[in-house]
């Protein structure tokens, strides 16, 4: 019952063997809704694959997760270290408490004020510098680095754990940037040699560390580690009633009607899962999609396409999703469901909370 997340347990663990083994020196990274399955899951496969070392070749002594209030979900469940991606602020929440798990949290520092202010509260605290790329969203240039260089030697800090960069998607090739960050690394006589990367490919991963054997490339990686088999995943929704609908009869909360006969089908899974109205993932085109919904006549009316599928195809919102179910139209024709029933859905794992996650 509910909006399901059926995980094919042989098929997606065997996946995150062979991922962690393309990718030595992973970092396995678990934030916001854990991918889909939950951040206590997540961190109790890293500790899953930490056991499978000597298989692997990584050592899976570290994880990240994305905020300072997620770390508390997984530190009970795996026994590394954890990195915090948000970068460190000496205000709000991610100021709180520099070190709410003993020596276990390594943080990332992004501005040079930031870190005297780490480091005044706690000295000893473990942490990582970002480097500006091209992404612009946090780090540090060139010139801030050096000036953070200094820093650390003058204060003999001992807490410099490496350098963290994060990569735009969608790149054809990251190479020639990270050539350039890693150059300028060296250019700053930063003391380490430690660079913590996403969203390079193996291959790209593989030609790094033969042009920069002092370096230890270690990736971070999500998406491609957890959701990387598709296979291995599928998620469902609950038919939880049908009914007949005129022509013209009204229904919803909007008491609208429709210019056509067929059925609703009302199923779990709503706004509060994360079900919105905007075009979601599917094999459709754009172009597809409209002339699809322009034969059936209802786009006149306005209906969007749902994530909710039908025997393989996507049915059309009958009006927009409820806190937690939706409400679908089946023109007449089409098979109508039968209650209880499962129907697939096709969503984004990052941004939906299921009601379960069932591992089979
Ligand atoms: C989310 C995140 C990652 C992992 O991204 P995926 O695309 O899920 O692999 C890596 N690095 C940082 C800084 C992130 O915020």
């Amino acid at each position: 019952m509910g909006l399901e997340l059926t995980v094919d347990g042989e098929r997606w663990r065997r996946h995150l063997v062979e991922a962690t083994r393309a990718r030595p020196g992973i970092v396995p990274v678990a934030k916001g809704n854990g991918y889909g399955f939950g951040l206590g899951r997540l961190a109790r496969r890293c500790a899953w694959l930490a056991e499978r070392a000597a298989d692997t070749g990584s050592a899976l002594d570290l994880m990240a997760v994305g905020t300072y209030p997620e770390v508390s979900q997984v530190v009970d469940r795996f026994a590394g270290d954890v990195m915090v991606l948000t970068p460190w602020r000496p205000s709000g929440a991610t100021g709180a408490d520099p070190e709410p798990h003993g020596r276990r949290v390594i943080h990332t520092v992004s501005r040079p004020t930031d870190l005297e202010d780490l480091t005044t509260r706690e000295p000893g605290a473990r942490f990582v510098l970002e480097q500006l790329t091209s992404m612009r969203r946090h780090g540090m240039t060139r010139h801030e680095l050096i000036e953070v260089a200094r820093v650390i030697e003058d204060r003999k800090l001992p807490g410099l754990c490496g350098i963290a960069v994060h990569l735009p998607l969608n790149v054809s090739s990251h190479l020639a940037e990270v050539r350039r960050l890693l150059n300028d690394v060296v250019a700053t006589g930063l003391r380490t040699r430690t660079v913590f990367v996403s969203h390079l490919s193996p291959a790209e991963l593989t030609a790094l560390r033969s042009e920069f054997g002092d370096f230890t490339i270690r990736p971070r990686v999500g998406t491609d580690l957890w959701l990387g088999d598709r296979t291995a995943l599928k998620a469902t929704a609950t038919v939880l009633d049908v009914h007949p609908l005129e022509r013209g009869e009204t229904f919803g909360y909007r008491g609208r009607s429709l210019p056509r006969s067929g059925h609703l089908v009302i199923v779990s899974g709503g706004t509060a899962h994360g079900i919105g109205l905007e075009a979601p993932l599917g094999d459709q085109s754009l172009r597809n999609r409209a002339a699809t919904i322009a034969r059936s006549g209802l786009d006149a009316v306005g209906l969007v396409r749902s994530p909710f599928a039908i025997d393989g195809k996507q049915r059309l919102f009958a009006e927009p999703p409820h806190m937690q179910a939706s409400m679908l139209f089946v023109p007449s024709g089409g098979r109508v469901p039968d209650v209880g029933e499962d129907l697939e859905v096709r969503v984004r794992f990052t941004a939906t909370s299921f009601d379960r996650v069932v591992v089979v």
